[in-house]
Protein backbone atom coordinates (compact mmCIF):
# COMPACT_ATOMS: atom_id res chain seq x y z
CA UNK A 1 0.00 0.00 0.00
CA UNK A 2 1.28 3.73 -1.24
CA UNK A 3 0.77 6.51 1.23
CA UNK A 4 1.60 9.81 0.07
CA UNK A 5 2.05 12.78 2.29
CA UNK A 6 2.12 16.05 1.29
CA UNK A 7 3.98 18.64 3.56
CA UNK A 8 7.43 17.91 5.64
CA UNK A 9 5.83 19.72 8.80
CA UNK A 10 5.11 17.99 12.09
CA UNK A 11 1.67 16.92 11.32
CA UNK A 12 3.29 15.46 7.62
CA UNK A 13 6.61 13.73 9.76
CA UNK A 14 4.39 12.34 12.32
CA UNK A 15 1.78 10.67 10.38
CA UNK A 16 4.35 9.15 7.80
CA UNK A 17 6.70 7.53 11.25
CA UNK A 18 3.38 6.50 12.80
CA UNK A 19 1.99 4.75 8.99
CA UNK A 20 5.66 2.89 9.02
CA UNK A 21 4.42 2.11 12.92
CA UNK A 22 1.62 0.68 12.35
CA UNK A 23 2.43 -1.08 8.89
CA UNK A 24 6.33 -1.54 8.44
CA UNK A 25 5.68 -2.45 4.62
CA UNK A 26 3.84 0.20 3.88
CA UNK A 27 5.60 2.25 1.26
CA UNK A 28 5.60 6.14 2.95
CA UNK A 29 6.57 9.35 0.34
CA UNK A 30 6.75 12.56 2.05
CA UNK A 31 6.67 15.58 -0.61
CA UNK A 32 8.01 18.62 0.89
CA UNK A 33 7.70 22.15 -0.87
CA UNK A 34 10.75 23.47 1.16
CA UNK A 35 14.01 22.54 0.49
CA UNK A 36 15.02 21.67 3.86
CA UNK A 37 14.18 18.22 6.44
CA UNK A 38 11.80 18.33 8.90
CA UNK A 39 12.75 21.57 11.84
CA UNK A 40 11.19 23.07 14.33
CA UNK A 41 9.34 25.86 13.50
CA UNK A 42 9.21 27.29 17.28
CA UNK A 43 13.36 27.20 17.43
CA UNK A 44 13.09 29.81 14.47
CA UNK A 45 13.06 32.27 17.23
CA UNK A 46 16.23 31.51 19.07
CA UNK A 47 17.76 31.12 15.73
CA UNK A 48 16.72 35.02 14.97
CA UNK A 49 17.78 35.60 18.32
CA UNK A 50 21.58 34.14 17.84
CA UNK A 51 21.27 31.73 20.18
CA UNK A 52 21.42 28.40 18.06
CA UNK A 53 23.02 27.91 14.57
CA UNK A 54 21.01 26.72 11.55
CA UNK A 55 21.91 23.11 11.97
CA UNK A 56 20.19 22.88 15.75
CA UNK A 57 16.98 23.32 13.98
CA UNK A 58 16.97 19.94 12.13
CA UNK A 59 14.88 18.08 15.09
CA UNK A 60 16.39 14.38 13.44
CA UNK A 61 19.24 13.48 11.65
CA UNK A 62 19.80 13.89 8.25
CA UNK A 63 19.58 10.05 7.99
CA UNK A 64 16.36 9.61 10.10
CA UNK A 65 14.03 9.28 7.00
CA UNK A 66 15.72 6.50 5.66
CA UNK A 67 16.15 4.89 8.71
CA UNK A 68 12.43 4.93 9.10
CA UNK A 69 11.43 3.69 5.93
CA UNK A 70 9.87 6.96 4.49
CA UNK A 71 11.02 8.17 1.04
CA UNK A 72 11.52 11.73 1.28
CA UNK A 73 11.45 14.49 -1.74
CA UNK A 74 12.73 17.93 -0.55
CA UNK A 75 11.63 20.94 -2.79
CA UNK A 76 8.81 19.20 -4.19
CA UNK A 77 6.14 21.12 -4.57
CA UNK A 78 2.50 19.51 -5.71
CA UNK A 79 0.99 20.92 -7.46
CA UNK A 80 -2.68 19.21 -8.44
CA UNK A 81 -4.76 16.34 -7.36
CA UNK A 82 -6.24 13.89 -9.75
CA UNK A 83 -10.07 15.15 -8.83
CA UNK A 84 -11.41 12.16 -10.66
CA UNK A 85 -11.78 10.19 -7.25
CA UNK A 86 -12.73 12.81 -5.31
CA UNK A 87 -15.59 13.91 -6.95
CA UNK A 88 -17.13 10.58 -7.16
CA UNK A 89 -19.52 9.14 -4.68
CA UNK A 90 -17.86 6.41 -2.96
CA UNK A 91 -19.57 3.82 -3.72
CA UNK A 92 -18.08 4.17 -7.50
CA UNK A 93 -14.56 4.38 -6.43
CA UNK A 94 -13.13 1.08 -7.48
CA UNK A 95 -9.44 1.10 -6.91
CA UNK A 96 -8.70 -0.54 -10.39
CA UNK A 97 -10.61 1.93 -12.46
CA UNK A 98 -10.18 5.37 -10.95
CA UNK A 99 -6.68 7.02 -10.93
CA UNK A 100 -5.32 8.24 -7.87
CA UNK A 101 -2.94 10.46 -8.85
CA UNK A 102 -0.93 13.68 -7.68
CA UNK A 103 1.17 15.97 -10.15
CA UNK A 104 4.49 17.35 -9.41
CA UNK A 105 5.29 20.87 -10.19
CA UNK A 106 8.39 19.81 -12.69
CA UNK A 107 5.14 17.79 -14.33
CA UNK A 108 6.06 13.77 -12.86
CA UNK A 109 3.09 12.24 -11.49
CA UNK A 110 2.64 10.01 -8.63
CA UNK A 111 -0.06 7.71 -7.82
CA UNK A 112 -1.37 6.68 -4.22
CA UNK A 113 -3.32 4.42 -2.20
CA UNK A 114 -3.69 6.64 0.50
CA UNK A 115 -3.62 10.46 0.63
CA UNK A 116 -2.29 12.77 3.66
CA UNK A 117 -2.45 16.57 3.02
CA UNK A 118 -0.34 18.21 5.61
CA UNK A 119 -0.14 21.14 3.94
CA UNK A 120 0.10 23.60 7.05
CA UNK A 121 -0.67 27.34 6.54
CA UNK A 122 0.89 30.50 5.64
CA UNK A 123 1.04 34.07 7.19
CA UNK A 124 -1.87 36.31 6.73
CA UNK A 125 -1.28 39.80 6.21
CA UNK A 126 -4.48 42.55 6.51
CA UNK A 127 -4.94 44.86 3.85
CA UNK A 128 -2.40 47.63 4.37
CA UNK A 129 -0.52 50.20 2.51
CA UNK A 130 3.05 49.69 1.71
CA UNK A 131 4.14 46.25 2.01
CA UNK A 132 5.54 45.67 -0.71
CA UNK A 133 8.35 47.75 0.66
CA UNK A 134 12.14 46.10 1.29
CA UNK A 135 12.35 45.52 5.33
CA UNK A 136 8.68 44.07 5.15
CA UNK A 137 8.15 39.90 6.53
CA UNK A 138 6.26 37.58 7.91
CA UNK A 139 7.71 34.61 10.00
CA UNK A 140 6.40 31.16 9.12
CA UNK A 141 9.69 29.48 7.61
CA UNK A 142 13.11 28.74 7.59
CA UNK A 143 13.72 30.83 4.30
CA UNK A 144 12.20 33.61 6.27
CA UNK A 145 13.86 33.61 9.26
CA UNK A 146 17.22 33.61 7.10
CA UNK A 147 16.31 36.59 5.51
CA UNK A 148 14.76 38.30 8.75
CA UNK A 149 18.34 37.46 10.87
CA UNK A 150 20.43 38.73 7.68
CA UNK A 151 18.59 42.31 7.91
CA UNK A 152 18.12 42.88 11.35
CA UNK A 153 21.84 42.96 11.61
CA UNK A 154 21.77 46.03 8.89
CA UNK A 155 19.44 47.80 11.11
CA UNK A 156 18.69 49.42 14.91
CA UNK A 157 14.80 49.17 15.62
CA UNK A 158 12.11 46.72 14.53
CA UNK A 159 7.98 47.28 14.75
CA UNK A 160 6.31 43.75 15.19
CA UNK A 161 2.47 44.11 14.04
CA UNK A 162 0.61 42.00 15.91
CA UNK A 163 0.34 41.35 19.67
CA UNK A 164 -0.49 37.38 19.53
CA UNK A 165 1.65 34.47 21.12
CA UNK A 166 4.03 34.35 17.87
CA UNK A 167 4.13 38.30 17.84
CA UNK A 168 5.34 38.65 21.10
CA UNK A 169 7.95 35.30 21.00
CA UNK A 170 9.33 36.84 17.17
CA UNK A 171 9.75 40.84 19.25
CA UNK A 172 11.26 38.79 22.16
CA UNK A 173 13.54 37.24 19.65
CA UNK A 174 14.72 40.56 17.63
CA UNK A 175 14.64 42.43 20.81
CA UNK A 176 17.49 39.79 22.30
CA UNK A 177 18.86 40.10 19.20
CA UNK A 178 19.86 43.88 19.82
CA UNK A 179 17.04 46.01 18.16
CA UNK A 180 14.96 48.07 19.70
CA UNK A 181 11.59 46.74 19.65
CA UNK A 182 7.48 47.83 19.30
CA UNK A 183 4.80 45.78 19.52
CA UNK A 184 2.01 47.15 17.69
CA UNK A 185 -1.35 45.84 18.85
CA UNK A 186 -4.85 45.86 17.21
CA UNK A 187 -6.50 44.75 20.15
CA UNK A 188 -7.16 47.26 23.49
CA UNK A 189 -4.67 44.93 25.05
CA UNK A 190 -1.85 42.10 24.42
CA UNK A 191 -2.81 38.37 23.67
CA UNK A 192 -6.38 38.90 22.82
CA UNK A 193 -7.10 35.27 21.97
CA UNK A 194 -5.80 34.02 25.31
CA UNK A 195 -5.82 36.63 27.82
CA UNK A 196 -8.36 39.31 29.41
CA UNK A 197 -7.62 43.02 30.17
CA UNK A 198 -6.05 42.35 33.50
CA UNK A 199 -3.97 39.49 32.55
CA UNK A 200 -2.77 41.44 29.16
CA UNK A 201 -1.53 44.16 31.65
CA UNK A 202 0.16 41.99 34.12
CA UNK A 203 2.18 40.53 31.12
CA UNK A 204 2.31 43.81 29.42
CA UNK A 205 4.17 45.22 32.31
CA UNK A 206 6.80 42.61 32.61
CA UNK A 207 7.48 43.12 28.49
CA UNK A 208 8.12 46.86 29.31
CA UNK A 209 10.67 46.15 32.39
CA UNK A 210 12.22 44.30 29.54
CA UNK A 211 12.42 46.86 27.25
CA UNK A 212 9.81 45.81 24.70
CA UNK A 213 7.45 49.03 23.89
CA UNK A 214 4.22 47.87 23.42
CA UNK A 215 1.37 50.44 21.69
CA UNK A 216 -2.25 48.61 21.77
CA UNK A 217 -5.54 50.00 20.30
CA UNK A 218 -3.41 50.67 17.06
CA UNK A 219 -4.44 50.11 13.51
CA UNK A 220 -1.87 50.09 10.86
CA UNK A 221 -2.95 51.88 8.26
CA UNK A 222 0.37 52.01 6.17
CA UNK A 223 3.80 51.28 5.92
CA UNK A 224 5.96 54.78 4.89
CA UNK A 225 9.79 54.88 3.65
CA UNK A 226 11.10 55.34 0.01
CA UNK A 227 11.82 51.96 -1.13
CA UNK A 228 12.94 50.68 2.27
CA UNK A 229 10.36 50.93 5.57
CA UNK A 230 11.59 53.10 7.99
CA UNK A 231 7.66 53.93 10.03
CA UNK A 232 4.74 52.92 9.64
CA UNK A 233 1.44 55.07 10.20
CA UNK A 234 -1.45 54.41 12.39
CA UNK A 235 -5.05 54.88 11.50
CA UNK A 236 -5.00 57.69 14.62
CA UNK A 237 -2.22 59.56 12.73
CA UNK A 238 0.40 58.95 14.86
CA UNK A 239 4.09 57.51 13.65
CA UNK A 240 5.71 54.42 15.06
CA UNK A 241 9.78 54.43 13.89
CA UNK A 242 11.00 51.24 12.79
CA UNK A 243 13.32 50.47 10.22
CA UNK A 244 12.15 46.97 9.39
CA UNK A 245 8.08 45.36 9.91
CA UNK A 246 7.14 42.25 10.72
CA UNK A 247 3.48 40.81 9.67
CA UNK A 248 2.59 38.59 13.18
CA UNK A 249 -1.42 38.84 12.32
CA UNK A 250 -2.55 35.19 12.21
CA UNK A 251 -2.28 32.17 9.74
CA UNK A 252 -4.74 30.89 6.24
CA UNK A 253 -4.53 27.02 5.83
CA UNK A 254 -3.11 26.11 3.14
CA UNK A 255 -5.69 24.41 0.88
CA UNK A 256 -5.61 25.62 -3.06
CA UNK A 257 -4.57 22.07 -3.75
CA UNK A 258 -7.42 20.49 -1.20
CA UNK A 259 -10.31 23.12 -3.13
CA UNK A 260 -8.71 22.91 -6.62
CA UNK A 261 -9.54 18.94 -6.08
CA UNK A 262 -12.97 19.46 -5.33
CA UNK A 263 -12.47 19.08 -1.57
CA UNK A 264 -14.88 20.56 0.83
CA UNK A 265 -13.30 23.70 2.33
CA UNK A 266 -14.43 26.09 4.57
CA UNK A 267 -11.50 27.74 6.35
CA UNK A 268 -9.08 25.06 6.50
CA UNK A 269 -9.66 21.14 4.68
CA UNK A 270 -12.96 20.42 6.34
CA UNK A 271 -12.21 16.68 8.06
CA UNK A 272 -14.72 14.67 9.82
CA UNK A 273 -13.63 12.38 13.04
CA UNK A 274 -11.11 10.14 10.77
CA UNK A 275 -9.63 13.11 9.43
CA UNK A 276 -11.03 12.03 6.48
CA UNK A 277 -11.50 14.89 4.29
CA UNK A 278 -14.93 15.27 2.33
CA UNK A 279 -15.81 16.45 -0.86
CA UNK A 280 -17.69 19.06 -2.07
CA UNK A 281 -21.02 17.43 -1.83
CA UNK A 282 -20.27 16.80 2.33
CA UNK A 283 -19.59 13.33 1.34
CA UNK A 284 -16.30 11.70 3.30
CA UNK A 285 -13.53 10.54 0.63
CA UNK A 286 -12.14 7.20 1.71
CA UNK A 287 -8.69 7.45 0.71
CA UNK A 288 -7.72 11.53 1.11
CA UNK A 289 -7.08 12.86 4.78
CA UNK A 290 -5.95 16.21 5.89
CA UNK A 291 -4.24 16.86 9.65
CA UNK A 292 -2.62 19.66 10.63
CA UNK A 293 -3.07 23.36 10.18
CA UNK A 294 -4.02 22.73 6.94
CA UNK A 295 -7.10 20.81 8.38
CA UNK A 296 -10.49 22.47 10.20
CA UNK A 297 -12.62 19.94 12.30
CA UNK A 298 -15.54 20.86 13.50
CA UNK A 299 -15.16 24.58 12.74
CA UNK A 300 -12.00 25.03 13.89
CA UNK A 301 -8.48 25.13 12.79
CA UNK A 302 -6.41 25.32 15.82
CA UNK A 303 -2.49 26.29 14.41
CA UNK A 304 -0.59 25.28 17.17
CA UNK A 305 1.43 21.72 16.94
CA UNK A 306 -0.14 19.66 20.23
CA UNK A 307 -3.60 19.33 17.75
CA UNK A 308 -1.27 18.65 14.59
CA UNK A 309 0.79 15.69 16.15
CA UNK A 310 -2.87 14.00 17.72
CA UNK A 311 -4.64 14.79 13.88
CA UNK A 312 -2.02 13.38 12.58
CA UNK A 313 -1.69 9.82 14.45
CA UNK A 314 -5.82 9.73 14.51
CA UNK A 315 -5.14 9.90 10.66
CA UNK A 316 -2.67 7.56 10.07
CA UNK A 317 -3.67 4.49 11.72
CA UNK A 318 -6.90 5.51 9.71
CA UNK A 319 -4.99 5.28 6.33
CA UNK A 320 -3.69 2.40 7.66
CA UNK A 321 -6.50 0.85 9.17
CA UNK A 322 -9.62 2.26 7.95
CA UNK A 323 -12.02 3.46 11.29
CA UNK A 324 -9.75 2.31 13.99
CA UNK A 325 -8.92 5.71 15.10
CA UNK A 326 -11.33 8.71 15.71
CA UNK A 327 -10.47 12.10 16.96
CA UNK A 328 -12.90 14.96 18.92
CA UNK A 329 -10.68 17.35 19.52
CA UNK A 330 -7.71 18.95 21.11
CA UNK A 331 -7.51 20.76 24.58
CA UNK A 332 -5.94 24.27 23.23
CA UNK A 333 -2.92 24.73 25.56
CA UNK A 334 -0.08 27.42 24.84
CA UNK A 335 2.95 28.05 26.98
CA UNK A 336 4.62 31.10 26.11
CA UNK A 337 7.79 32.46 27.74
CA UNK A 338 7.98 35.64 27.78
CA UNK A 339 10.16 38.15 29.53
CA UNK A 340 10.76 35.83 32.27
CA UNK A 341 7.49 35.04 32.75
CA UNK A 342 5.62 31.78 31.95
CA UNK A 343 1.98 32.32 31.04
CA UNK A 344 -0.18 29.02 30.02
CA UNK A 345 -3.94 29.16 29.08
CA UNK A 346 -5.80 26.27 28.59
CA UNK A 347 -9.21 25.26 27.20
CA UNK A 348 -11.87 28.11 26.98
CA UNK A 349 -9.52 30.93 28.75
CA UNK A 350 -11.94 33.83 28.16
CA UNK A 351 -15.19 33.79 29.30
CA UNK A 352 -18.66 33.01 27.27
CA UNK A 353 -22.30 32.37 28.28
CA UNK A 354 -23.11 30.41 31.20
CA UNK A 355 -19.39 29.95 32.28
CA UNK A 356 -18.17 32.06 35.44
CA UNK A 357 -14.40 32.84 36.49
CA UNK A 358 -12.47 33.00 39.22
CA UNK A 359 -9.41 35.55 39.65
CA UNK A 360 -6.36 36.30 41.42
CA UNK A 361 -4.16 39.18 40.59
CA UNK A 362 -0.75 40.47 42.26
CA UNK A 363 0.76 43.17 39.77
CA UNK A 364 3.53 43.64 41.98
CA UNK A 365 4.83 39.81 41.89
CA UNK A 366 3.59 39.59 38.38
CA UNK A 367 1.19 36.68 39.05
CA UNK A 368 -2.22 36.19 37.27
CA UNK A 369 -4.24 33.18 37.66
CA UNK A 370 -7.29 32.91 36.16
CA UNK A 371 -10.20 30.16 36.20
CA UNK A 372 -13.11 29.52 33.78
CA UNK A 373 -15.62 27.64 35.13
CA UNK A 374 -19.17 25.70 33.69
CA UNK A 375 -21.68 23.39 35.39
CA UNK A 376 -19.01 23.57 38.26
CA UNK A 377 -16.03 22.30 35.92
CA UNK A 378 -13.08 23.32 34.91
CA UNK A 379 -13.13 24.56 31.43
CA UNK A 380 -10.23 26.58 31.11
CA UNK A 381 -7.69 28.75 32.84
CA UNK A 382 -5.11 31.11 32.24
CA UNK A 383 -1.83 31.21 34.15
CA UNK A 384 1.13 33.75 34.45
CA UNK A 385 4.20 32.58 36.37
CA UNK A 386 1.78 29.39 38.08
CA UNK A 387 4.10 26.36 37.01
CA UNK A 388 2.81 24.32 39.23
CA UNK A 389 -0.71 24.35 38.77
CA UNK A 390 -0.92 23.59 35.28
CA UNK A 391 -0.55 20.19 35.46
CA UNK A 392 -3.62 19.20 38.12
CA UNK A 393 -5.53 22.04 36.22
CA UNK A 394 -5.16 20.44 32.89
CA UNK A 395 -6.44 17.30 34.73
CA UNK A 396 -9.46 18.56 36.16
CA UNK A 397 -9.80 20.14 32.99
CA UNK A 398 -9.51 17.03 31.05
CA UNK A 399 -11.27 14.74 33.45
CA UNK A 400 -14.45 17.16 34.13
CA UNK A 401 -14.18 16.93 37.64
CA UNK A 402 -16.96 18.44 39.38
CA UNK A 403 -14.93 21.54 41.74
CA UNK A 404 -18.33 23.23 42.52
CA UNK A 405 -17.77 22.66 46.46
CA UNK A 406 -14.59 24.01 46.52
CA UNK A 407 -14.87 27.17 44.16
CA UNK A 408 -14.15 29.36 46.78
CA UNK A 409 -11.04 28.57 47.68
CA UNK A 410 -9.71 26.81 44.64
CA UNK A 411 -7.36 29.65 43.65
CA UNK A 412 -5.75 30.04 46.84
CA UNK A 413 -2.09 29.78 47.51
CA UNK A 414 -2.28 26.60 50.00
CA UNK A 415 -5.23 24.90 48.44
CA UNK A 416 -4.20 21.46 47.09
CA UNK A 417 -5.96 20.97 43.45
CA UNK A 418 -4.05 17.63 42.95
CA UNK A 419 -6.34 16.71 46.03
CA UNK A 420 -9.41 16.90 43.91
CA UNK A 421 -7.89 14.15 41.27
C1 LIG B 1 7.88 30.98 14.30
C2 LIG B 1 6.81 30.02 14.72
C3 LIG B 1 6.79 29.55 16.02
C4 LIG B 1 5.78 28.69 16.44
N1 LIG B 1 5.79 28.27 17.73
C5 LIG B 1 4.84 27.43 18.17
C6 LIG B 1 4.84 26.98 19.52
O1 LIG B 1 5.69 27.37 20.33
N2 LIG B 1 3.87 26.11 19.89
C7 LIG B 1 2.93 25.66 19.02
O2 LIG B 1 2.09 24.83 19.40
N3 LIG B 1 2.89 26.08 17.74
C8 LIG B 1 3.83 26.96 17.29
N4 LIG B 1 3.80 27.41 15.99
C9 LIG B 1 2.76 26.89 15.08
C10 LIG B 1 3.22 25.55 14.54
O3 LIG B 1 4.49 25.69 13.95
C11 LIG B 1 2.22 24.99 13.54
O4 LIG B 1 1.01 24.73 14.22
C12 LIG B 1 2.73 23.68 12.94
O5 LIG B 1 3.91 23.93 12.22
C13 LIG B 1 1.68 23.05 12.01
O6 LIG B 1 2.24 21.93 11.43
P1 LIG B 1 1.78 21.40 9.99
O7 LIG B 1 2.60 20.19 9.73
O8 LIG B 1 0.32 21.33 9.92
O9 LIG B 1 2.17 22.58 8.97
P2 LIG B 1 3.56 23.24 8.58
O10 LIG B 1 4.53 23.18 9.69
O11 LIG B 1 3.22 24.57 8.01
O12 LIG B 1 4.11 22.31 7.43
C14 LIG B 1 3.47 22.20 6.20
C15 LIG B 1 4.49 21.96 5.13
O13 LIG B 1 3.80 21.63 3.94
C16 LIG B 1 4.49 22.19 2.86
N5 LIG B 1 3.57 22.30 1.72
C17 LIG B 1 2.46 23.09 1.63
N6 LIG B 1 1.87 22.94 0.43
C18 LIG B 1 2.62 22.04 -0.26
C19 LIG B 1 2.54 21.49 -1.57
N7 LIG B 1 1.55 21.82 -2.40
N8 LIG B 1 3.48 20.62 -1.96
C20 LIG B 1 4.51 20.25 -1.12
N9 LIG B 1 4.62 20.75 0.14
C21 LIG B 1 3.71 21.63 0.56
C22 LIG B 1 4.96 23.52 3.38
O14 LIG B 1 6.04 24.00 2.61
C23 LIG B 1 5.35 23.17 4.81
O15 LIG B 1 6.69 22.86 4.90
C24 LIG B 1 4.79 28.27 15.54
C25 LIG B 1 4.81 28.74 14.22
C26 LIG B 1 5.80 29.61 13.81
C27 LIG B 1 5.82 30.11 12.39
Amino acid sequence: MRHVIVGNGVAGVTAGQAIKQASPAAEVHIFGAEPYPYYRRPLLWEFIAGQIEQDDLYFRPADWYAEQGIQLHLGAQVSSLDAADIGRASADIGRASVAHRLALADGSRVEYDRLLLATGGRPFVPPCEGTDKKGVFTLRTLEDALAIKAYAQTVSTAIVIGGGLLGLETARALHTAGLDVTVVEFFPYLLPRQLDPEGAEVLQALLEAQGVQVITDAATEAILGDVYADCIRLKDSRIVEGEMVLFSTGIRSEVELAQAAGLDVNRGIVVDEHLRARRGNGQPTEDVFAAGDAAEFEGRVYGIIPPSIEQARVAAANMVTPGSATYDGTLPSTTLKVAGAELTSLGESVVEDGATELRHVDRAAGHYRKLVLRDGRLVGAILLNDKQRVRPITQLIDRGVDVSEHAKRLLDDDFDLKSLL
